[in-house]
């Protein structure tokens, strides 16, 4: 299902793009690059803040443009620095990002769609299918009250928050061009990482774009009988072929993927399966990133820790490359779609009381 916005979105423009915008408006083409300053240098997306232009081209941006179309519902902190913000779109639908700082380096993690249609049976993210994809300029919006709030561009982005991006893929590739144009933001590809729960052909028309972003892939499990416990029929592909895929991206982006792992009590998390994983990353030379679960209130548990360790020690043991994704905001932040899931509940409860 899809919705699209009946005016575009301002930051989602490119330079030629508003230059263009501005030449049909009857203005010089530099107003459309002034207008490119606004967003790409100061971050300004809202016209009332481009003091720099005439007061009448402000106004025909406000007509002409969702500028913008997305404001900060709710934030939400954790003891440990991260920070949930819970965003309202234009058309009253929820998505949510993260603010993450590191030790040195501030990381952001974006949505790209509402909802999401993969479904996994341990995601409060996909329990309702998808709603819509998001707009390229609505990503981008994300980036900018992100960065409005912590004060600072992000060093890294990852898009492992709601939805499947590459199920979005021209307006997420779009989004990334303007996120790594050195017209438009500026961050190098090597600094962001895309999220797949394994949609091949997704993957495949990624890998050819031969870029250097970092490609992510929700593996869960070695094989196809575990996998199906985790993720439903529609959007689920075989191991085999995800792998596949994986290889070809390493050719043609020339990144090592990783395989995400959420770790599941009796599910996935048996001796046994860490070392066929070893085997599977080691063979497609993929590093391996191990996430204990955030129970979402799915029936799903996350494992006791000394399964966790002995799982982590075993891939480590066979070779392969592992990391076990440091935990933070689980005690302060609600896990992914957790709090957009607590306002649509709000909202059905509302709509059934009046
Ligand atoms: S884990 Fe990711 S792919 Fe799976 S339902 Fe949640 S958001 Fe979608």
């Amino acid at each position: 299902m899809s919705c699209r916005a009946t005016r575009p979105f301002l930051a989602g423009m490119g330079r030629n793009a508003l230059r263009q915008w501005a030449l049909a408006a009857g203005e010089p083409a530099f107003r459309g690059g002034q207008v490119g300053d606004w967003i790409f240098r100061r971050g300004v997306v809202d016209p009332i803040g481009m003091t720099t232009l005439p007061a009448g081209l402000r106004e025909r941006l406000r007509r002409d443009f969702h500028a913008p179309g997305s404001r900060v519902a709710e934030y939400v902190d954790a003891p440990d620095g991260t920070e949930k913000l819970l965003l309202t779109l234009h058309d009253g639908e929820s998505i949510e990002m993260v603010l993450i700082p590191g030790e040195e380096r501030l990381t952001f993690c974006l949505s790209t769609q509402v909802g999401c249609p993969v479904r996994c049976r341990f995601c409060a993210s996909g329990r309702d299918g998808l709603v819509r994809n998001l707009e390229t300029g609505e990503i981008i919006e994300e980036f900018l009250l992100g960065a409005a709030r912590a004060g600072r561009r992000p060093d890294n982005l990852v898009f492992m928050g709601i939805g499947e991006g590459l199920l979005n893929f021209d307006r997420l590739v779009a989004a990334l061009e303007l996120l790594t144009s050195p017209e438009g933001f500026g961050m190098s590809p090597r600094r962001i990482t895309v999220s797949t729960s394994g949609y091949v052909p997704g993957m495949l028309r990624f890998a050819e774009l031969g870029r250097e972003y970092n490609l992510a892939i929700s593996l869960h499990a070695p094989d196809d009988e575990i996998r199906a416990r985790l993720i439903p029929d529609g959007l689920r592909y075989p191991v085999a072929e995800i792998m596949a895929a994986a290889d070809r991206y390493l050719e043609c982006a020339g990144r090592m993927v990783t395989l995400e792992y959420t770790l599941l009590d009796g599910i996935n998390d048996s001796p046994e399966t860490a070392r066929r994983l070893a085997v599977l990353a080691k063979r497609h030379h993929a590093k391996v990133n191990l996430i204990p679960y955030n129970a979402t209130g799915s029936g799903f548990r996350r494992p006791p820790r000394s399964a966790i360790d002995m799982f982590e020690r075993i891939l480590a043991d066979a070779g392969a490359h592992v990391t076990v994704r440091v935990e933070r905001g689980a005690k302060g932040v609600a896990a992914c779609g957790q709090l957009r899931s607590a306002r649509c509940n709000m909202k059905k409860q509302e709509s059934q009381s009046s």
